[in-house]
């Protein structure tokens, strides 16, 4: 039995929630018009006025923000509330360039708190779990978000950040954790420290995970699930829109339910910015209709996916987003090949190697080079070299007929790749330095 945080707004009808968005838009044009002067100037700059954006079809009149917008109105530009009336400050993880940071009021918090109880509702939290947090506190918004949410749903919730792994594994034995919160990177850690500490998952309580912050494939998602001996759900969020819980996952595992009582999202089609039907890959633009101290209207946030309205089973009628298959700017173009680290991993992963990987990219004498290092796991491990160039072929053939370009497979020995703690670096690219 599917049960949810707020029914009336997760299961809504469409009309009651277009509805509901028409007249939230609405208000949040004419609030950020007021408060606002560098999106003021932007509108005007279009020839919009806020009289001009009555319903969420008046949508795309309105001026796009970017992250180089962000940039540009570092700290204070895009405040719409005076500070006295905000209390707290979060960051981005400035995984591409220059952080950039947030705002919120205490209300700002009490809904983005909300919208992480959501999912942790969806993933069959209650009052009853031990939830475990081990996203970053501080600055990220990982763990402040979801330990408020931990709180809203009346979990015993465990701040632990992240770091310190065996601690991490005697504190989920002996207080019996249910729920884990974290990133699928480091929870893949976690299950490979758990059985390295000579534990399996029966010696563990954990029944759901709550993973995002990072792209992740469904080859890792399984993985995770089997080590941990947990159901693996997937959340999004990002800074510039509170934090995670953006969006959620519930039992189908099908995509992620967009919190569209507070986000209304649109695809668009990254070089012309024209508006996508659903259904077609494009990146993600949200506008924030509830938030008051940091509301970003129609924010471009590079990530690219797939909306659907497909009714789900669990009886939601939020719409889905796909898994982002990463953002525009984790996409690396070799010998003009697109190419996103993700479609490696699911290679690696099917091909029976750990999701420990590196992916260097450089350019030798004008052609771009393509190396992989991946770790082999201890079973996979052979001290006679040909048996493993075999493998290396084995695999570079794998991965090219997924990518269409050879690369150069390195097998390394196992444990000899760093583990990631919070958000994992993947790859390296050289041709970055020379330019
Ligand atoms: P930074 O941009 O510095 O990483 P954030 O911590 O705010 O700052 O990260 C937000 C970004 O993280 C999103 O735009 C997206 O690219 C990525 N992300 C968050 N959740 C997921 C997820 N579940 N799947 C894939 N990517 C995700
Ligand atoms: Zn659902």
């Amino acid at each position: 039995m599917a049960i949810y945080r707020d029914q009336e707004i997760e299961c809504m009808s469409r009309e009651d929630m277009k509805k509901l968005q028409d007249e939230r838009l609405a208000a949040q044009v004419k609030h950020v018009y007021e408060n606002v002067k560098y999106y003021r100037d932007l509108m005007d700059e279009k020839g919009v006025k806020p009289e001009d954006v009555k319903s969420t079809d008046d949508l795309h009149k309105l001026p796009f923000l970017t992250k180089s917008d962000l940039r540009d109105a570092y700290p204070y530009g895009l405040l719409a509330k005076p500070l006295s009336e905000c209390v707290r400050i979060q960051s981005t993880s400035g995984t591409t360039g220059k952080r950039v940071v947030a705002f919120y009021t205490q209300h700002d918090i009490d809904l983005w708190e909300e919208c992480c109880a959501r999912a942790i509702v969806a993933a069959g939290g209650t009052n009853e779990d031990v939830c475990q947090v081990c996203y970053g506190y501080g600055l990220f918004t990982g763990g402040p978000g979801l330990n408020g949410g931990s709180h809203k749903v009346g979990c015993l919730t465990l701040p632990m950040s992240s770091g310190n792994t065996e601690r991490q594994i005697t504190f989920m034995r002996d207080l019996g954790a249910t729920i884990l919160c974290c990133t699928p990177s480091y929870a893949a850690y976690i299950g490979e420290t758990l059985h390295d500490m000579g534990y399996t998952t029966d010696d563990i309580n954990l029944k759901a995970g709550i993973f995002g912050a990072e792209p992740w494939t469904e080859e890792m998602r399984r993985s995770i699930e089997k080590s941990l001996g947990i159901k693996a759900y997937d959340i999004y969020g990002l800074t510039e829109t509170s934090g995670p819980g953006v969006a959620f996952e519930c039992s189908e595992q099908t995509g992620m339910h967009i919190n569209e009582d507070h986000f209304i999202p649109e695809i668009i089609n990254p070089d012309t910015g024209e508006v996508l039907p659903d259904g077609e890959v494009g990146e993600l633009v949200f506008t924030s209709i509830t938030k008051e101290a940091f509301p970003l209207l129609r924010y471009r946030t590079r990530d690219l996916c797939v909306l659907s309205r497909k009714k789900c089973s669990c009886g939601r009628t939020l719409i889905k987003m796909s898994k982002p298959m990463g953002r525009s700017d984790d996409m690396l173009i070799i010998r003009g090949v697109n190419v996103f680290p993700s479609q490696i991993e699911t290679v690696l992963i099917e091909q029976g190697y750990s999701p420990n990987y590196l992916i260097e990219v450089d350019r030798v004498n004008n052609t771009d080079t393509l190396d992989i290092s991946v770790e082999m796991n201890p079973e996979q491990f052979s001290d006679k070299m040909k048996d493993m160039q075999e493998q290396e072929k084995a695999l570079a053939l794998a991965i090219k007929t997924m990518l269409g370009i050879n690369p150069k497979v390195h097998l390394v020995s196992p444990k000899s790749i760093v583990r990631s703690e919070g958000k994992a670096v993947r790859v390296i690219d050289r041709r970055k330095l020379h330019d």
